[in-house]
């Protein structure tokens, strides 16, 4: 008995060493994965047979080898399965249907409309994931990035949504099919900006998650079969200037204050000069003072404000943790990071000790606007990487 468990749980290792490299690299040979995991080229043989038979890897074409004769390619299977990923913003709840490449098949956007009652949101996530599994596809798994933190009993704080211990895994498990996990969305964001995003290749990267609320996961290259190991920081909570603007969290000159999507919009809005907004929704508000930003005048000096603020933020960052890699992602970034990267990069510069400012590249996010949900996803993903398929 104890013999065909430990036959299993080998067997079950090694489909997972395999499969997650292949699932990093995104494609790659049997001898790559010979010379990568370590294993005999027997085992290697054997285990892609499975996996091939199991549907979960296929081959693909032939690459020319130093040499030798051509080898073929191995890669997961896209259409093996789908994940959901679901991202509980402060304005918005989306929810993300992704191949198993995590490549976006649909998507379903629900204001949230200022309820943030657990019940409401749990009704909002449940109609998205109806709404997206429509198509009868296979789901593997559902990930629920929340903005707080999730506890080992599965409960969530979020004190910015006035969250104390919501059995929100437990609301949702009832009504869904396929197998529920729910962690802290900037952690889970960190981990899709490292597979498929601005993080690749980065051995340390802090990938900051700008909206409504300002968080920061590091996440650092490891050798565990998700190829990295990420985890969340307080970031837009450290204080940028004493005595300063009061936030949310009860202290004062939070980076959160000054750079959080409501702080830019009401710094805008007190300086002398500005317009009141056409639109109700942040969000919209947002664009509209990135498009009046355009010329000189108070939006373009609020956005000036903003990237010193924000670059000091990161300079911090770079001081204290020294990553390689900064991300900027969320959709603050998506819909003002192009007009104030340039201000950013120069800010963090002159804030930061120029040895470690010289190691760190600092860049805007590349998985879009469903950045949140895909990161929610990668978490069904990291179970079917664990369990070899
Ligand atoms: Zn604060």
């Amino acid at each position: 008995m104890a013999a065909k468990q430990t036959t299993r749980e080998l067997r079950r290792r090694n489909r997972s060493a395999l499969l997650s490299r292949l699932y990093l690299q995104g494609r790659g040979s049997r001898l790559e994965l010979v010379d990568s995991s370590g294993l005999s080229s027997s085992t290697v043989s054997n285990v892609i047979s499975d996996l091939i038979a199991d549907g979960v890897v296929e081959e693909a074409g032939s690459a020319e080898s130093d040499g030798g004769r051509p080898r073929t390619v191995l890669q997961v299977r896209r259409d093996y399965g789908h994940v959901i990923g679901v991202d509980i913003g402060e304005t918005h709840i989306e929810v993300g249907l992704f191949d198993c490449a995590l490549n976006t098949v649909a998507t379903a956007t629900y204001p949230i409309a200022g309820n943030l009652e657990p019940a409401h949101v749990a009704e909002l996530i449940l109609a998205g994931i109806a709404e997206v599994s429509a198509n009868p596809v296979s789901i593997m798994g559902i990930g629920v990035g929340v903005p707080g933190a999730v506890e080992s009993d599965g409960l969530v704080h979020a004190p910015t949504f006035g969250w104390k211990g919501v059995p929100l895994a437990k609301m949702l498990a009832d009504s869904v099919s396929a197998p529920l996990y729910v962690d802290n969305c900037a952690r889970t964001l960190g981990q899709a900006e490292m597979w498929r995003g601005a993080g690749r290749g980065a051995t340390r990267a802090v990938i900051a998650l700008l909206g409504v609320g300002v968080g920061a996961a590091l996440a650092v290259e490891s050798d565990s079969y998700q190829g990295v190991s990420s985890t969340t920081t307080e970031w837009g909570h450290t204080v940028v200037h004493a005595g300063g603007l009061p936030c949310r969290c009860g202290s004062r000159g939070c980076l959160e204050a000054y750079i959080g999507a409501e702080g830019i919009l009401e710094r805008y809005l007190a300086v002398p000069g500005s317009l009141p907004f056409m639109a109700e929704d942040t969000e919209a508000r947002m664009r509209e003072l990135a498009d009046r930003a355009e010329r000189p005048g108070p939006a373009a000096d609020t956005l000036a404000t903003t990237a010193e603020y924000l670059g000091i933020g990161i300079a911090n960052l770079i001081n204290l943790v020294t990553p390689d890699c900064v991300v900027l992602s969320g959709w603050v970034s998506l819909s003002i990071g192009h007009t104030i990267l340039d201000a950013v990069l120069d800010a963090a510069k002159r804030h930061s000790l120029s040895y470690l400012h010289n190691r760190t590249r600092i860049e805007l996010g590349q998985l879009g606007p469903e950045a949140v949900a895909l990161g929610a996803a990668t978490l069904p993903v990291i179970h079917f990487l664990a369990n070899g398929g």
